[in-house]
């Protein structure tokens, strides 16, 4: 491990990150002790580490912890009032969560993503452009797995792309990706973040540390990421869905271009939505910096139909066309959703009451044609239909129902289209499990 001077670390909160970072750190001989609130005497990472030589502190966060420490890995979740970490501060002794060790282990083969939407499917549509390209490539972070573990078994010639959130990048000391993309910065997480200050911030310091030697892919159209940039010592390439770019990614109405040069016809391209086309303009962006052929980019882009549950393209079916946006837990989501699509549409809406209202879906449901509406949300969403004159149809059972209701009601050209607006609770356990509903009704209606 490259300039780690630390020989007794504190690993604050196990879960996934914090078990990876403490299994590496002792296969490196360096101390480690482990302190977690939730976790269990029997639980297999406490076992596992306990054997392989951790001092382990579970069930509450004593001061003591600190004794002896001379560095902190903590869970991203964990916020910095946390007692530990505020005497932590006092003692001057350095937090860090554990991207910070995947950064010193393959210091030159991340790619790094962060903002405050679009992180995923950016994440993915990079992955995949790189592996179409014969690019030998690995994903993780916010995305599922551990960074620093994947960073252990990454071959010589791989890249890593590392989804990021605000919280993981909040305690970046020298991280930096070789490449960054900083997609947006809107107001979000500030629960955690206290002000819009610190969240900037945090999602600046995605190239904080950068030199010009590194890249950082930037969206010209978002005024606090264009202002934020200034401060980046690397080489800043913009991306814009507005404005002919000499310098960066842009697009016309017919095409994607590279500078001068032409990446791809926007008809070929399956992924719907506006905001998608920022996550593509930002992906073509990065991947062509890291290697990615025309031919490879072309391939993802005329072929992917989507992150699962993130207005995915699910079939098409006797010319009806599916998608399903389960993720679209609240009105801003399916207000996007409804902007995707010009042809005429049958919305699947309805969940759990939070007891707001739904008015501003109004002027959204100029293409609703019908609603199907289900859920505790039912008889709102019910309402909120018949005021802009489309028509609506509650369902008392599940989706498989709303699925095959809606196809009776549709005729060809029609986009079906589940997009909730609401949480899944009051049906389903999750929004997944809602999606997956959906997915099977559409492969196995009559
Ligand atoms: P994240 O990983 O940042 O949560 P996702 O790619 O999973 O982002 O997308 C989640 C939701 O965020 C999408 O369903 C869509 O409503 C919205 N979204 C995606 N990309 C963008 C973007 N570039 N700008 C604004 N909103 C977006």
């Amino acid at each position: 491990l490259k300039d780690f001077h630390y020989s007794h670390v504190l690993i604050l909160g196990l879960a996934k990150s914090g078990t990876a970072a403490a299994k590496y750190l002792i296969k490196n001989n360096i101390n480690v002790r482990v302190n977690d609130m939730n976790a269990k005497e029997n639980d297999v990472s406490v076992t596992e580490l306990k054997t392989m030589g951790a001092e382990v502190i579970i069930g509450s966060h004593p001061i003591s912890v600190l004794e002896g420490i001379e560095l902190i890995v903590k869970n991203p979740g964990i916020t910095y009032d946390n007692p530990i970490l505020v005497e932590a501060q006092k003692r001057n002794v350095p937090i860090i969560t554990e991207i910070e060790i995947a950064g010193k282990l393959v210091p030159d083969s991340i790619i790094g993503i962060t903002g405050s939407n679009g992180k995923t499917t950016t994440t993915t549509l990079i992955t995949q452009m790189l592996t179409e390209s014969n690019v030998r490539t690995r994903v993780a972070g916010n995305i599922g797995t551990v960074a620093s573990d994947v960073a252990q078994e990454l071959a010589e010639d791989e890249k890593l792309v590392l989804e990021l959130s605000s919280f993981q990048l909040l305690g970046v000391k020298t991280f930096k990706p070789r490449v960054a993309v900083l997609l947006n910065i809107y107001e979000a997480h500030l629960d955690y973040h206290k002000t819009l200050k610190n969240y900037q911030q945090a999602k600046c310091n995605i190239f904080a540390n950068q030199t010009s030697d590194d890249f950082l892919v930037y969206n010209a159209d978002d005024p606090t990421v264009s202002n934020a940039i200034k401060r980046a010592n690397s080489q800043t390439i913009p991306f814009s869905v507005k404005h002919r770019l000499v310098d960066g990614v842009w697009t016309d109405n017919s095409t994607i271009y590279f500078k001068d040069e032409k990446i791809i016809d926007k008809k070929d391209i399956v992924l719907v939505g506006s905001h998608n086309l920022e996550n593509i303009l930002a992906a073509v962006c990065a991947s062509k910096l890291c290697g990615a052929t025309n031919e490879g980019i072309y391939k993802v882009l005329s072929t992917f139909s989507g992150v699962k549950h993130r207005l995915q393209f699910v079939a098409n079916k006797d010319k009806r066309m599916f998608y399903n946006d389960s993720k679209a837990t609240n009105i801003l989501a399916t207000q996007k959703a409804l902007s995707s699509f010009s042809k005429p549409t049958i919305l699947l809406a309805g969940g759990l009451d939070r007891g707001n209202g739904f008015e501003e879906l109004l002027p959204y449901l100029k293409n609703v044609k019908a609603m199907i509406v289900f859920g505790q949300t039912a008889e709102k969403l019910k309402q909120l239909a018949e005021t802009a004159g489309s028509k609506a149809i509650e369902i008392k059972g599940n989706l498989t129902e709303a699925v095959q209701t809606a196809y009776d009601l549709s005729e060809e050209g029609d986009v079906i289209l589940l997009s909730p607006a609401c949480a899944s609770w009051d049906q389903y356990r999750t929004f997944e499990e809602r999606g997956d509903m959906f997915i099977h009704a559409v492969h196995t209606l009559m």
